[in-house]
């Protein structure tokens, strides 16, 4: 579809000539020295065509995104069972925000903001020690993208276990109300490591396969998860993917997404395409600010949109408003 590759190529250049940016997470000492020039752009459809674009190549810390690998995995060992411990609500507050800890007894509204990714992280050492269940994550990503090469960057997590003040608040916080079982030190070094996950655009792309196509991978033709499983976590995402800017996420793109502080996005177009877009700068609310216009432009050129009736095929030409 030599449209969709013009369409993702035009839009790399528009966000190649933003002036305005956002500006890049430097809480965590790794990302700070990112180049903030830097965009990236990788479209993977139902039938395996790639569209790349712009620094596709380059790795990136995926941060928050390895979230929807996590939940993926936890809900592969505990089920349902996993919703006893964290909930399905946008949480309405910024990714590392204590506050409704305390009302709501430790449970943290959803999977995607810090607490709960935390919980999750929790779950999968009840198995393992955190050298094994690190390794256990690796090896489903990289599964997930067929793809051996797909490493963590200790640099990341080590910067991040010196100076995550705020995540090991939250974990402590629930220990105390009895929803981390393990101890902290493990939990929060397996979250990060799960944080620090370094892909490209491309590999993102691929690994949201099965996602966009109810639950299995189609390189492989295995089942990930179950095809309802698949609806909700895209259901997740859609709803707790951009945090506080969920909603508006919703509206202006219309995909379920999920976004990481490295400037990554992940957004699934279900039945259609996985996209990965990349750029450093982030907006107030800790997601990528052109990654997220770049997902918007991708949206009006393809009709791609959850919420446009009859949607999904590639409709190219004028760009709808
Ligand atoms: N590792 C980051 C943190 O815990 C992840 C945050 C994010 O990507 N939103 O602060």
């Amino acid at each position: 579809m030599a449209d969709l590759q013009h369409i993702v190529e035009e839009i790399v250049a528009e966000m190649a000539a933003a002036t305005e940016r956002g500006r890049i997470a430097d809480y965590i000492p790794d990302l700070a020295k990112v180049d903030p020039a830097r965009f990236g752009m990788a479209v993977v459809d139902a039938e395996g065509r790639e569209y790349v674009a712009g620094d596709h190549a380059t790795r990136f810390s995926v941060q928050s995104i390895a979230k929807v690998f996590s939940l993926t995995m936890a809900l592969g060992m505990v089920g349902d069972a996993l919703w006893r411990r964290v909930g399905r609500e946008p949480s309405g507050t910024a990714f590392n925000s204590i506050v409704q800890l305390e009302t709501e007894h430790g449970i943290p509204r959803n999977p995607f903001i810090n607490a709960g990714a935390i919980v999750v992280a929790d779950v999968l050492l009840a198995r393992h020690e955190p050298r094994e269940a690190i390794a256990e994550f690796l090896r489903f990503v990289r599964q997930l993208v067929g793809d051996a090469t797909i490493v963590i960057d200790h640099e990341v997590a080590r910067g991040e276990e010196a100076t995550g003040f705020r995540n090991v608040a939250l974990a402590n916080y629930m220990r105390a109300f009895g929803n981390v079982h393990q101890p902290v030190e493990k939990v929060l070094g397996t979250y990060f490591h799960q944080c620090a996950l370094a892909m490209d655009c491309r590999q993102l792309a691929l690994a949201g396969r099965y996602l966009m196509a109810g639950g299995v991978n189609p390189a492989t033709g295995r089942s990930v998860v179950t095809a309802q499983r698949a609806r909700r976590i895209l259901a997740l995402m859609l709803t707790c993917g951009h945090y506080d800017a969920s909603g508006d996420f919703a509206f202006s793109v219309g995909l379920p997404g999920k976004s990481g502080v490295g400037g990554g996005i992940l957004a699934i177009a279900p039945g259609s395409a996985s996209i990965a877009v990349w750029s450093p700068g982030l907006d107030s609310k800790g997601n990528s600010l052109l990654g997220r216009r770049a997902l918007e432009r991708l949206v009006r050129h393809t009709g791609w949109s959850v919420f446009e009736a009859g949607g999904g095929p590639l409709r190219t030409g004028a760009s709808r408003g």
